[in-house]
């Protein structure tokens, strides 16, 4: 059973509600090894705070690097000759 493809907390859990592993540890989405998954892991389901700070960090930036269909006022503008 392979944990690492696990891309959302949420889902995480959902599937540690259904099947916890005996040792309550997760692989942390942050450097792919093992954190412990409790209360005592403010950072769960990261190993540390550095893990879950850089994964919301890649999620903003590379939420902000998308170059997204922005709907500028170029597109309705009449092109300038
Ligand atoms: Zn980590």
């Amino acid at each position: 059973m392979t944990w690492r493809s696990a891309p959302e907390g949420a889902a995480l859990s959902a599937r540690l509600a259904v099947n916890p592993p005996p040792c309550r540890t997760v692989t942390c989405p942050g450097c792919g090894r093992p954190a412990e998954y409790s209360e005592a892991n403010r950072w769960r389901p990261f190993c540390s705070e550095r893990c879950r700070l850089g994964d919301l960090g890649a999620w903003a930036s590379e939420r902000f690097r998308v170059p997204a269909e922005a709907p500028t006022d170029e597109d309705n503008a009449p092109p300038e000759r």
